[in-house]
């Protein structure tokens, strides 16, 4: 049986929220989630009960933190199918993960005209870390261009993925165009060039079963707040052989085993890669987000994801709103909930603010993916000019009434 997104709206207090004195549609999802009732609890739990420094103290609330915290990174490891706990490093988001393997493996191992490739469809979190990795290093970046159906052309990857490139740094799912990229093939295309791949997970892992193991992943990052879990907490998963070999990327606190006043010996995995006091909270607190995802079954968010998909599709079609163009893949089946649009009437902003007057949260802008933006704006002419486009971005807790409502009031808008 469905997922019930009713059932699952009770465990989400925002959801019952006014917004102008209209009942809160939240739409902007891929921005950040909301947070259910039993994630809130948790904090007070593991700070009225359990809050402790971690690795630090031999007393017994810090070996409890301690605990946790490490069963988190297992909970994590679970549910990626990675083949040992040790290969989950928690970091502060997406940003910072991807910045970990720029900086530790990147300049590190990087020379002048190797090749790094990447999509024009990045955001900058996996675009800017590589610029500079080229900066410092000579490497240089090539990208795997979409074509008019927003799709990543495959062909013209496997001519540029070659020997000469080291890494292939993907995204999984487009942030603004909603397009779920083949990553298999490429990670195929990579590896029998010998190039390792970090797959930017951020706005697949919400919505997608992702195993590891399964795909071949030598990187994988994502954040635990685009999942209903916290902010400040994300995660960086590397095969245990590549990050056995990598020197850390932040030093100082809980990060060595042994320091000497010129020399330091690294820590074992995963502590290597996480110097100083980590988000202690924030980490327990994502193992019992998995928790609450298992229980509801990653397979039927899948399918309720595709449900949703295909009916804020067919809902589009049906109003034939004419001058409101969407962009992204047809096919629901490529694509998370994640609609981009624009119109030649308004700008961006005014649309999202209009939208907010009737209680519904979209994000409106470049949503960080600039380039994504200015080669749109040359299939589809003006975009950049028109202040990007205007997104919704749905998840379980969204109805298909919210989707009636939300076309209702682009209709009244544009009349
Ligand atoms: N990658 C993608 C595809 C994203 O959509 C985002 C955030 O929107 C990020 C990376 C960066 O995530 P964070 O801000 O949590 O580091």
């Amino acid at each position: 049986m469905m997922m019930d997104p009713y059932k699952i709206r009770l465990d989400f207090p925002i959801l019952k929220r006014k917004i102008n004195g209209k009942d809160l549609v939240y739409f902007d999802n891929a921005a950040t989630t909301q947070k259910p009732l039993r994630i809130i609890e948790k904090f007070t739990e593991v700070y009225t009960k359990y809050y402790a420094n971690i690795h630090r103290g031999i007393h017994t609330l810090s070996q409890e933190a301690s605990d946790m915290y490490e069963d988190a990174h297992r909970i994590v490891s679970e549910h990626l199918n990675a083949n040992d706990w040790r290969e989950i490093i928690f970091t502060k988001n997406t940003t910072e993960s991807i910045n970990l393997v720029a900086y530790s493996y990147g300049i590190n191992k990087l020379k002048k005209d190797d090749k790094i490739i990447i999509t024009k469809m990045e955001h900058h979190a996996n675009l800017v870390p590589w610029q500079q990795v080229a900066r410092k290093t000579g490497a240089k970046i090539e990208y795997i261009d979409f074509n008019k159906d927003y799709r990543l052309d495959i062909d013209q990857a496997e001519k540029i993925i070659d020997d000469k490139t080291r890494i292939v740094a993907i995204t999984h799912a487009s942030n603004v165009l909603g397009t779920i990229n083949p990553i298999k093939d490429i990670i195929k295309i990579a590896h029998e060039h010998d190039a390792i791949v970090l797959i930017d997970a951020a706005q697949s892992i919400p919505h997608n079963k992702i195993d590891v193991k399964k795909y071949d992943m030598d990187f994988l990052a994502f954040s635990a707040h685009k999942m209903m879990g916290p902010d400040g907490i994300g995660v960086l998963y590397g095969k245990e052989e590549i990050l056995e070999k990598m020197d850390p990327f932040l030093t100082g606190g809980d990060m060595i085993k042994d320091v000497d006043l010129y020399n330091a010996e690294w820590n074992d995995l995963p502590w290597k890669f996480e110097a100083g006091t980590p988000n202690i909270a924030g980490g327990i607190v994502f193992g019992e987000t998995i928790k609450y995802i298992k229980d509801i079954g990653i397979e039927n968010i899948e399918e309720y994801d595709r449900y949703i998909t295909k009916y804020f599709i067919d809902k589009y079609n049906d109003y034939k709103l004419d001058d409101i163009m969407l962009i992204g893949p047809n096919d629901y089946k490529e694509r998370t909930p994640t609609f981009s649009f624009y119109t030649k009437r308004y700008r961006s902003h005014q649309i999202a603010k209009l939208l907010d007057l009737e209680g519904i949260a979209v994000r409106s802008g470049f949503h960080c993916a600039h380039p994504l933006l200015k080669n749109i704006n040359i299939l589809n002419n003006n975009l950049y000019n028109l202040g990007g486009t205007f997104r919704a971005s749905l998840y379980i807790y969204n109805t298909k009434e919210e989707v009636d409502y939300f076309f209702e009031i682009l209709k009244k808008l544009l009349k």
